[in-house]
């Protein structure tokens, strides 16, 4: 037994804590729990919690199917929107195979050893991601078939009294009060749409945090009678939810992405990392957006980026150089705005890393910047520029990732197979629906 789990141990004793959850995610970043005894909560330290991995979407076959939870202490919190009295804590689990080792089908653990790579590197990676996500009045649609948003608000509006304000307003407190920092919160530009920023942490605490926001969110907005989705492209006359991720590399306390007096204030290594990701982004685009949906988003303006593209302060880039104010270096960083709100933070940040990690260690060179918005470029202007664009659908997507080295190399095979595998069978699906746009289209025409 270490320090971290003593203490966990004695914190659940002192503050009578009744049931301790453990959480870990699947292939496709869907939470998953098991509640524990306290009593349990020692064993499951020392050996882990055994359940069945091939119950959960992309971790192990039947005929393998045993694995183990073993939760991780430094993640240890009590929750609170489940009030003072037997309360409930949850602690975020590793997960390994029946000989203990680290399996090597968990997300989480993906995430690890990217981050470890980096640090042999000699560096480690800070995120902070600005998550967006729409509050809806339920999960039922209107008779129009779309859903319905709790307000009529725009960006940055000031709605007195209204649901998103409140909601804002408990949200953001129960997620300070479970050790998660945020440092903005806002309206978005579509009705019902909300923007909440977390403050940068290392990305495997990032993606841990970004697990919790969603739930907390959830359970928030059940509280203050509406609904939260998290999915891509909810509206097609409203921009989608993206989940638009800073990420800086350090060496050390010193910012690696910083060099004053050069161009951009861009380091010889932050340009080879932005032409890592920009090389290969059509490859890894299927983890960042995942389902058929986030297509509709890349594809349907609202200031989602649809090419592969970079640019300073440039809002239709697909990377974004923010601008900083001079002597504050420390906080230079990029922003990747292809990634949307449904992804899987550990998968996408690895991937994410990774690219930009490749681009250091092959010392790629980073094309030109778009000073233009893109969007409005005529397609020969973009063709003239080099700019790719990102894949159209879901299966433009999963199909380029098959063919990508780099990508199956970050995930490792059997993560790689299962997530394509789960993608190829959510696109036939969709292929063989007839939709309402189709129905609208030709119906009483044809
Ligand atoms: N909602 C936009 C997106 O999908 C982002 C809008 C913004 O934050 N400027 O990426
Ligand atoms: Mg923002
Ligand atoms: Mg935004
Ligand atoms: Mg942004």
């Amino acid at each position: 037994m270490n320090r971290q789990q003593e203490f966990v141990l004695r914190t659940i004793e002192e503050r009578d804590v009744r049931f301790v959850r453990l959480w870990f995610t699947d292939v496709v970043g869907t939470l998953k729990s098991v509640a524990l005894a306290p009593a349990e909560v020692e064993g499951a330290f020392e050996e882990g919690l055994g359940f069945d991995g091939s119950s959960i979407e992309g971790l192990a076959r039947v005929f393998e199917s045993d694995m183990l939870a073993q939760p991780d202490p430094s993640t240890f919190q009590i929750l609170p929107w489940r009030g003072d009295s037997e309360q409930t804590s949850r602690m975020f689990c590793d997960i390994l195979t029946p000989d203990g080792q680290p399996s090597a089908a968990d997300p989480r653990n993906v995430l690890k050893r990217q981050l470890a790579k980096a640090a042999d590197m000699g560096f480690t990676c800070y995120t902070h991601p600005e998550i967006e996500f729409y509050l809806l009045k339920s999960d039922e649609l209107g008779p129009d078939g779309e859903p319905i948003p709790v307000d009529r608000a725009g960006y940055f509006d000031h709605v007195p009294g209204g649901v998103a304000q409140d909601f804002r307003r408990t949200a953001v407190s129960m997620l300070e009060a479970v050790g998660i920092s945020v440092e903005f919160s806002h309206h978005e530009a579509g009705p019902g749409q909300n923007e909440i920023d977390l403050r940068y942490a290392d990305a495997l605490q990032t993606a841990d945090n970004i697990m919790t926001f969603r739930t907390v969110v959830k359970e928030v907005a059940l509280t203050t009678n509406c609904y939260a989705t998290f999915m891509p492209k909810p509206f097609s006359d409203h921009p989608g939810s993206g989940m638009h991720t800073h990420l800086s590399l350090f060496e050390g306390d010193t910012n690696a992405f910083f060099e004053a007096g050069a161009e951009y204030q861009l380091s010889r290594t932050a340009r080879q990392f932005i032409a890592g990701i920009l090389r290969h982004a059509p490859e890894f685009t299927a983890v960042t957006n995942q389902f058929v949906n986030s297509y509709k988003r890349l594809w349907g303006g609202g200031e989602a980026p649809s090419y592969v593209s970079w640019g300073h302060n440039n809002r239709s880039a697909l990377v974004r150089v923010p601008l900083y104010k001079p002597g504050k270096g420390q906080s230079a960083r990029i922003e990747y705005r292809g990634i949307d709100s449904a992804a899987n933070p550990y998968l996408s940040y690895a991937v994410l890393l990774g690219a930009g990690l490749k681009g250091i260690e092959e010392g790629y060179e980073l094309p030109a910047g778009a000073e233009d918005d893109i969007e409005s470029l005529s397609a020969a202007e973009r063709r003239a520029m080099g700019l790719d664009p990102l894949p159209a659908s879901l299966h433009d997507a999963a199909r380029a990732m098959e063919e990508s080295e780099l990508v199956a190399d970050i995930l490792g095979e059997q993560v790689f197979e299962n997530f394509l595998r789960n993608k190829r069978a959510e696109w036939n699906e969709y292929r063989q629906h007839v939709t309402q746009f189709e129905l609208k289209k030709n119906l009483g025409i044809l």
